[in-house]
């Protein structure tokens, strides 16, 4: 069956069509491989592609377990040498992005829990971009995901040039003059023009009543 023909185009663009091993620029002569072969149950699935030029290609391909000259490639370095490329090619499409977890609001009386604000904007004056928001409670041992499409990496942020979207969730009605710590772990990624999603790392947002606003954690 192979890769469909959708895929082999997003890896080709993703690549801009370098080989993803040596990184030479390949024009036409480049094959889609397969990191974990089908007849071992390697998936059609795009995690599984990989861009290759003919000699590498056959390097990978080659390799005999039997009789082992070197270091064979791995499925995991194939991966991660195929993301630096895909980087390399697509960090131009993605503009600088930010976001906070806030109750103020501008000109206007700060919100108050349980409802919360989040704010969210492109930085940048060209490119559009897709994101999504993911926000959690952090209570100890487990991750509880808030309700509503937006909020739960469902639903695409649609992000113009220099445009800021301000948006806001609720959290359950038994928070509303809570008085202790509550934490919110909040996941934002980027989807570029090619459909590529860049993963930012997780961050927390902090509660503190006596400033009904929200400081940042650096882990979570
Ligand atoms: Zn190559």
């Amino acid at each position: 069956m192979g890769f469909s023909p959708k895929a082999r185009t997003k890896v080709l663009l993703w690549s801009d069509r370098h080989c993803c091993l040596c990184k030479k620029p390949c024009d036409t002569n480049i094959e889609v491989h397969h990191i974990v072969p089908e007849a071992n149950g390697g998936s059609n699935r795009i995690e599984n592609a990989i861009p290759l030029c003919f000699d590498c290609h056959g390097k990978v391909q080659n390799y005999n377990d039997y009789h082992p000259l070197g270091n064979k490639y791995k499925p995991e370095e194939l991966k991660a040498r195929r993301e630096q490329v895909y980087e390399e090619f697509t960090r131009y499409l993605v503009p600088p992005i930010h976001y906070i977890v806030t109750q103020r609001i501008h000109d206007r009386e700060n919100r108050q829990l349980p409802d919360v604000g989040f704010v969210i904007s492109n930085l940048g004056n060209s490119l559009p971009v897709k994101a999504t928001v993911k926000v959690s409670f952090v209570v100890p041992n487990q991750k509880i995901p808030l309700g509503g499409d937006y909020y739960s990496g469902k639903r695409l942020w649609h992000l113009n040039p220099s445009h800021t979207t301000s948006g806001h969730f609720s959290l359950p009605d038994s928070f509303k003059n809570y008085s202790e710590k509550i934490t919110l772990k909040v996941n934002v990624s980027i989807e570029d023009q090619y459909e590529r999603v860049h993963h930012n790392l997780p961050v927390g947002y902090t509660y503190l009543p006596a400033d009904n606003d929200w400081f940042l954690e650096p882990s979570v």
